[in-house]
């Protein structure tokens, strides 16, 4: 049991890199650096927005925070626990309190399984941890669930094809929620959908937080989706994280040259709004070698000499732990663009 003043996730300079083999004799070649050195804490009923373009690491995060692909180097600790410390079997205990949303729910849904059978599995899987002892039990604790999420009690003998983007979607959600987990990682879970279905999923999981007291890590690839539904939101770039803060303060003050392009990019639905679009040049540079220094420099508007040469640390703005900002000049070029945001 965590309280109140126990982070329900910490992770501490969490590190993933994949090898990559290759030649004849499949050496060793180099390593896809796709999460290198994250930082950061997840309190109870908060949802944490990572934000970043693709290839960032954002969805990488979220199953290694899960121990889904086990970390290179650093610590995931759930309630205060380890989670690489722990037997295998406790480690799978404590899964049934952490669960994922998928981006596609029609990858992750078994086309050959009813919807019942999709939402019973994980009941089978951790059989013994939960009352729902016999297939009777299960089946009314199911229906329950099809109608928390908004769908109808007839979907339980029907297949996923047989449903729309939105309603495979909320089937995904049921099977994330059905053994009351605290956290949820949601990976992309509206940007599949039409916008006209993305607000009422995103309605839906508001809902489902506010009355299971869920925690969600809500990984986006733009700031508009994360706008809404995020307290605090991480904004990654190749595989760091480069600004931390409140919705609001990174909404009103972004401290971060990526940051500030990202939040250019979000449409202003008033014309007489208009703002300035900062776009950035070139893709994000390969993770298998990112460049030295500040990875955002050959990107960056703003950067200089000392950003090819000097990586900046995540630091607080004007002395506040709850604004980090990882540029060496953060509050000199805000000074310069913050008419323009
Ligand atoms: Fe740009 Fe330099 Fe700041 Fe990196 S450290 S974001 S390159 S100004």
């Amino acid at each position: 049991m965590n309280d109140a003043n126990t982070p329900l996730v910490s992770i501490k300079d969490l590190q993933k890199y994949f090898p990559i083999h290759g030649g004849v004799f499949y050496r060793h070649m180099g390593d896809v650096h796709a999460v290198d050195g994250v930082s950061f804490d997840v309190y109870q009923g908060e949802t944490l927005g990572v934000v970043g373009e693709s290839g960032c690491g954002k969805s990488t995060l979220g199953k290694a925070l899960l121990h889904l692909y086990p970390p290179t180097a650093g610590q995931v600790e759930f309630e205060g626990v380890d989670l690489d410390t722990i037997p295998t079997k406790r480690l799978r205990e404590m899964r049934k309190e952490m669960q994922m949303i998928f981006q596609d729910p029609m990858e992750s849904l078994n086309p050959r399984m009813s919807v019942g059978s999709i939402l019973e599995e994980p009941f089978i899987i951790h059989k013994g941890e939960h009352e729902f002892d016999t297939a009777k039990k299960r089946k009314t604790e199911i229906l329950r669930i099809l109608e928390e999420v908004g769908l109808p009690k007839s979907a339980f003998d029907r297949y996923p094809h047989e449903f729309s983007g939105g309603q495979r979607q909320r089937i995904g959600i049921a099977r994330a929620i059905a053994l009351k987990p605290k956290l949820v990682v949601c990976d992309e879970p509206v940007s599949a959908l039409d916008v006209s279905v993305q607000s009422q999923v995103l309605n839906l999981m508001v809902r489902l937080q506010k009355e299971m007291n869920l925690t969600y890590i809500f990984i986006a690839h733009n700031l508009s989706v994360v706008k809404y539904i995020a307290d605090r939101i991480c904004v990654m770039y190749l595989g760091r994280v480069v600004e931390d803060a409140g919705s609001q303060a990174l909404y009103k003050k972004p401290m971060h040259p990526y940051t500030q392009a990202l939040i250019s990019a979000i449409p202003e639905p008033d014309p007489a709004l208009k703002k300035e679009k900062q776009v950035l040049e070139g893709d994000v540079p390969s993770p298998i070698k990112p460049p030295p220094g500040c990875h955002f420099h050959p990107r960056c508007p703003h950067a200089r000499e000392q950003c090819k040469v000097d990586a900046p640390e995540l630091r607080p703005v004007d002395g506040d732990e709850s604004h980090r900002v990882a540029c060496h000049f953060a509050e000199e070029i805000f000074g310069l663009v913050s008419q323009n945001l």
